[in-house]
C-alpha cells in the first residue's frame, strides 16, 4: 500500500499568515518540511483524497497529483473542508469533461453554506461535479475503506485495507477514539492527528493523555503524528529531536509530501 501526506498542518498552517514568529520566519526562510500546509492524504493507487483543507489546490499542484476520484471527507470542521472548490475548480468550464469525482461524507452529512444558498456540495452534485453518498464502507478495486465514527457524534476515522495490509487514519480528534474498537488492534500504520502537545484544553485532544495512550492500546507496527499546529511552535527539527524522546512508540511525525510504503 503507498500512501502520501499532501499537508501535515493543523487548522494553522505554518508559516502562519501575519505572523512573523521565529518557527513562521524559519518556514518562510528554508522551505520544505519547515512548511506545513492544511491536513490531507492521498492514496495513490486508488486516486482517493482524504479531507480538503484550504490549501489542497496548492499542495494536489505542488505535488503532482493528476488524479482524484474519490474523495472522503473525515467531518465539517473548516479546516478539512474549506478547499471543496477544488472539486468545481477541476470540472467547470473544461474542455474535455471528466468523470464526477465520487465524494463521500460522513454519517452526519456536511452542509458548506454560502451566502444563505444551500450546501456547496449539493450544488456541485446538481451540476454533475460530483456524486455524493453517507455510505459507512466503499470498495474500491482491492481497497476497502471503512469509517470509524468517533465518539463526538461528528467526525470519523477510517479504516483501509487493500487485502494485505491495515491502516488507521484519524486526523483529527483522536481524543474521542474509542478504547474498545476490536479491528485496530495491531495496524500495519496508524496515522493519528497529534491534538495539543504543548498543552491542551478541556475537550480538546492531548498528545500525552489521549494520542499516546491510543498507541500503547492499539499497538500498531508503526505510527505517524499528523495534523501539527503552528501554535506549539515546534520546528521540523524539533519535531524529530521528540521522535527520539519518544523512541519506544516508534512514531514519526508527518511533514508535507511525506510517502509510506506498507
Ligand atoms: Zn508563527
Ligand atoms: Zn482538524
Amino acid at each position: 500500500m503507498k500512501i502520501r501526506v499532501l499537508g501535515s498542518g493543523g487548522s494553522i498552517p505554518t508559516p502562519r499568515p501575519f505572523c512573523q514568529c521565529p518557527i513562521c520566519t524559519q518556514a518562510r526562510k528554508e522551505q520544505g518540511r519547515y512548511v506545513r500546509k492544511g491536513q490531507s492524504m492521498y492514496l495513490p493507487e486508488i486516486h482517493a483524497l482524504f479531507d480538503m483543507p484550504e490549501s489542497i489546490v496548492q499542495l494536489l499542484n505542488e505535488q503532482c497529483i493528476w488524479d482524484v476520484d474519490h474523495i472522503f471527507f473525515s467531518h465539517f470542521h473548516p479546516d478539512h473542508t474549506l478547499g471543496a472548490r477544488a472539486i468545481e475548480q477541476r470540472m467547470a468550464e473544461r474542455y474535455q469533461p471528466l468523470e464526477p469525482v465520487a465524494v463521500h461524507l460522513p454519517e452526519s452529512g456536511l452542509q458548506i453554506g454560502i451566502n444563505y444558498y444551500a450546501s456547496l456540495l449539493d450544488f456541485y452534485h446538481d451540476e454533475g461535479f460530483c456524486t455524493l453518498d453517507q455510505a459507512p464502507d466503499i470498495s474500491i478495486g482491492q481497497y476497502c475503506i471503512s469509517r470509524i465514527p468517533l465518539n463526538n457524534g461528528f467526525a470519523d476515522g477510517f479504516l483501509i485495507t487493500d487485502g494485505t495490509h491495515r491502516v488507521f487514519y484519524c486526523p483529527c480528534h483522536v481524543g474521542d477514539l474509542s478504547f474498545t474498537c476490536d479491528v485496530l488492534h495491531g495496524c500495519d500504520l496508524m496515522i493519528l492527528g497529534s491534538g495539543g502537545i504543548r498543552q491542551s484544553w478541556e475537550g480538546e485532544t492531548s498528545f500525552y493523555d489521549h494520542v499516546l495512550p491510543v498507541i500503547r492500546q492499539y499497538a500498531p507496527k508503526q505510527t505517524v503524528i499528523t495534523h501539527l499546529e503552528e501554535f506549539e511552535q515546534y520546528s521540523y527539527d524539533d519535531y524529530c529531536q521528540l521522535e527520539q524522546t519518544l523512541a519506544e512508540y516508534r512514531l514519526r511525525f508527518a511533514y508535507d509530501g511525506m510517502e509510506i510504503i506498507l
